[in-house]
């Protein structure tokens, strides 16, 4: 027999996972793994790393992974280790504590809605600021014990990684994350099956996977359509965050606003209020309004039911960042809504309009979020009156210092960003319930009593940690991007830890003006090189990967700091992350940012950098118009001096050149004889004394309530209470009132002649009185006398509303009148405001009817 050379077959391969097997002594660390309660507990963070230092590093100091990767022979040695086991139980304990506390009933209980959110470094579904704010506002929400859950979406990409090229180019680039070695879980149906949300897109259905991020005691769901029960086209809906083009948008705030509503319907999860988190996640309105609808209650019944229950917080100061959707794409996806609303295609077309029944107006989603939430916020005092102006078209005829539209000013989560360091100091000599009492001024007070030496060695170990962490983490990505090894040497001796550092990191947005600094190159040449005040500046930030100027910016910056006068002096760090963030604003010594005013809805990062003990320097903008006090940071002034934004920048540049000259750096400078700046150290527990309590997360929390949660509960209540009678009652006001609005009649008006002819002196008063024709409406009207003056811009606003009494009723006849007088001589304006008049609306802007005459 001929033996042939070969004989195998081809084998049938099974899948095997091999999970670690963790012995039963550290079972207590998978529990731990799965809930990011470590992300903002160092005591659980540091126990992961001493487990295993070097794969802690390799995991990318994530417990899920690096538990999944430590080797049998490790673990059995853990196991038998008494101080690891010791540690981890005393965490575990903690952890327990904290776990087994019940929510707060008493509280209003909240949905959150947000695009992104930044827990943690290792779950990549955040980009910037709103989705800092939005996890930040999650851990406090667990840490003050209420009643909220979290939904967002789980991306496969989330935001682009950066690196540059050799040139400076920002390169993007996009890592798929494996949802196994995530911090999170997959949410299961009744029958132990991955729980599906089916989501309806017009025709077909987008169909999405649930996963959970336990933080804390709060949860987060995730929604995630990556998976084969979806077309290769709706698969991308939650790959990346802010890619795509304006139908991936679509399709993502329809899964966010109506698959986010689905979701908690199928979790069996009902709160008290809904809270958009941008308007992204508005049309989470839609399908409330669809649910009421085919629970029996009429359109506009819904939404009193609805606005009374939901809370739009908008970010933007400006209209060209809000989401405008054409009337044929919207349509595409959203045309069946109508019908179910029981309203046409044009009515909910108009109320994403400022001017219902304007064809040419694409469907904005703040707009849509201004008609259906009963109350608006902007993110800073000043942010509020941006938006006061910038939302005015929705609510004709009153001004925008009289609209609704308020502010709760964004703070950072304490835990989450003073560094372990300050931590300790903090507990060593604030009062013990400092955390639960973070607002309170008198226990921040007790930094004064902190000596001197300590503040400046914690602030100095910050910033040594802060240049190790450079040299050892940047050196590799330099020498591949810079080429010149030579000068990567020399530049690495050059980061000097014992001179003045100051950090700006932020998105690379134009308005954030990071090119500020270089305005005027020979003089910051000269600045960087006096050998008597070494400074230095360190960068970092990332562009939109659409937005050429900004990445432009960052090739600018990068080239000037490879010139040879800044060398070591302007340093750009990539990759701007989570974790870069809290390195920079713990370790530099001042945080800069120098927007264009009012750019800046609020800014967080400066807070951040409170925490640690560094000091704010910039435009009074955002929450920095509020926080500033003096002597606690430095501030470049509100004033706008120049309408010209060159002459205006050239200005502001001078202005920073000049204080870093003449104030901060002599102060940092101003050794004592054991080495420290007392002026300096001053500064400090000035800026955490004064400015730190106000702007913590837990002072925004509790400013939610206080100015908007609790309110509307209450009114959400009474609305709803015996099969929504009050709604109902309200809803059939509204519509009589709309129905007879234009036939009511001023009978007559009787007022002396020089108030007439517009001609009035000022001390004297003036009585006027009008009759009118309410024509069966009840006392459903009020009139108000509206003077106006013009201020030295040109612009009209309030100097006085005086409201009329109603001083006799005969039928439908309603007889108001007031008496008027000024005590300013001058130029104004004077009208009359009639208006529909209810104790049960919530504000003008409810029913926004308005009729003007003379
Ligand atoms: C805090 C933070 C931001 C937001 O800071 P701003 O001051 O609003 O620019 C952006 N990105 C990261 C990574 C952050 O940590």
């Amino acid at each position: 027999m001929k033996i042939k050379i070969s004989n195998a077959n081809t084998p049938t391969w099974k899948d095997v996972t091999v999970k670690s097997r963790i012995p039963e002594e550290l079972k207590k660390l998978e529990e731990l793994a799965r809930n990011i309660w470590w992300a903002w507990n160092y005591e659980a963070i540091e126990l992961f790393r001493d487990l295993d230092p070097a794969l802690w590093k390799e995991a990318g100091q994530n417990p899920v992974v690096l538990l999944e990767r430590l080797s049998y022979e490790t673990l059995e040695k853990l196991a038998k280790d008494k101080n690891i086991l010791k540690r981890m139980n005393d965490v575990y304990a903690k952890f327990r504590a904290y776990m087994d506390v019940q929510p707060d009933a008493k509280r209003p209980s909240v949905a959150y809605f947000c695009m992104e959110y930044g827990l943690t470094h290792v779950l990549k579904i955040y980009s910037g600021g709103l989705g800092i704010l939005a996890g930040d506002y999650l851990k406090e929400a667990s840490d003050s014990n209420v009643d909220m859950c979290g939904v967002g979406f789980l991306y496969r990409y989330g935001y682009f990684t950066q690196s540059l090229s050799m040139d400076g180019q920002q390169v993007a680039g996009y890592e798929a994350q494996n949802f196994g070695s995530l911090p999170i879980e997959r949410v299961l149906d009744e029958n132990g099956q991955p729980m599906v949300i089916d989501v309806p897109y017009l025709n077909y259905f987008v169909h999405a996977y649930v996963w959970k991020v336990n933080v804390g005691r709060v949860p987060l769901y995730l929604l995630d359509t990556d998976n084969e029960m979806n077309s290769e086209f709706d698969r991308p809906i939650t790959y990346q965050l802010y890619g795509g083009d304006w139908e991936n948008r679509l399709k993502q705030e329809i899964l966010l606003g109506i698959g986010g509503v689905l979701m908690l319907k199928k979790l069996g999860i009902k709160k008290d209020i809904y809270h958009c988190n941008e308007g992204h996640a508005a049309l989470c309105n839609v399908q409330r309004l669809c649910d009421y609808v085919e629970g029996g209650l009429t359109f506009e019944q819904s939404l009193e039911v609805v606005r009374s229950s939901s809370l739009y917080t908008v970010h933007t100061p400006v209209p060209a960042g809000h989401d405008y959707f054409d009337e044929g794409l919207f349509g595409k996806y959203m045309g069946g809504y109508p019908q179910r609303m029981g309203i046409s295609w044009q009515d909910l077309m108009d109320m994403g309009r400022i001017n219902p029944g304007d064809a040419g107006e694409r469907f904005c989603m703040s707009t849509f979020a201004c008609n259906t939430c009963q109350e608006v916020n902007g993110v800073s005092w000043l942010h509020g009156k941006v938006s006061q102006e910038m939302f005015s078209g929705i609510w004709k005829g009153y001004f925008p210092e009289e609209s609704h539209v308020g502010y709760v000013t964004n703070g950072v989560h304490f835990p989450t960003w003073s560094a372990t360091e300050w931590k300790k100091l903090y507990a060593k000599h604030f009062a013990p319930n400092f955390m639960e009492d973070q607002s309170n001024e008198k226990i921040w007070e007790a930094i004064y009593n902190v000596a001197d030496e300590e503040i400046w060695a914690t602030r100095q170990a910050l910033k040594n940690k802060l240049v190790d962490h450079i040299r050892k983490q940047f050196s590799e990505s330099w020498l591949k991007n810079q080429g010149d090894p030579s000068r990567i040497v020399s530049l690495m001796e050059k980061i000097n830890p014992n001179a003045l550092m100051i950090g700006f990191a932020r998105r690379f947005a134009t308005y954030k003006r990071a090119h500020l600094l270089f305005t005027d190159i020979d003089r910051l040449a000269k600045i960087v090189n006096n050998p008597d005040y070494p400074v230095q500046f360190l960068f970092a930030g990332k562009a939109h990967p659409h937005d050429g100027a900004g990445q432009g910016l960052i090739k600018k910056i990068v080239e000037i700091s490879r010139r040879p006068e800044f060398l070591g002096k302007i340093i750009f760090l990539e990759n701007y992350d989570m974790q870069l963030a809290h390195r920079l604003v713990s370790g530099v010594d001042i945080w800069m940012n120098t927007p264009t005013r009012p750019l800046e809805a609020s800014g967080t990062s400066g807070e951040k950098a409170l925490m640690n003990g560094v000091v704010n320097f910039s435009v009074l903008d955002g929450w920095w118009l509020e926080g500033y006090r003096e002597g606690a940071g430095w501030a470049l002034t509100e004033k706008r001096t120049y309408q010209n934004q060159e002459h205006q920048d050239q200005l502001d540049a001078a202005t920073i050149y000049s204080i870093l000259e003449n104030e901060i750096l002599p102060l940092y400078y101003a050794r004592n004889r054991k080495g420290y700046s007392e002026g300096w150290v001053k500064t400090i527990k000035n800026s955490i004394a004064q400015v730190a309590p106000h702007y913590t997360m837990k002072r925004q929390l509790d400013d939610y309530y206080s100015k908007f949660y609790t309110k509307e509960a209450k009114r959400f209540k009474e609305l709803v209470a015996n099969d929504y009678a009050k709604a109902k009652e309200i809803a059939a006001w509204k519509e009589k009132v709309a129905e007879l609005w234009d036939s009511i009649e001023i009978v007559s008006c009787e007022k002396n002649e020089e108030l007439a002819s517009g001609n009035i002196e000022t001390g004297k008063e003036y009585t006027i009185t009008y009759v009118v024709d309410e024509k069966g409406l009840d006392d459903a009207v009020g009139i108000e006398l509206v003077t106006t003056y013009t201020n030295a811009e040109g612009k009209e606003h309030i100097y006085s509303v005086e409201p009329m009494e109603v001083i006799k009723k005969e039928g439908n006849l309603y007889t108001f009148q007031c008496k008027h007088s000024l005590s300013n001589s001058g130029s104004f304006k004077v009208a009359y405001r009639m208006y529909p008049k209810n104790v049960d609306l919530p504000h003008r802007q409810d029913f926004c009817y308005v009729r003007w005459f003379v």
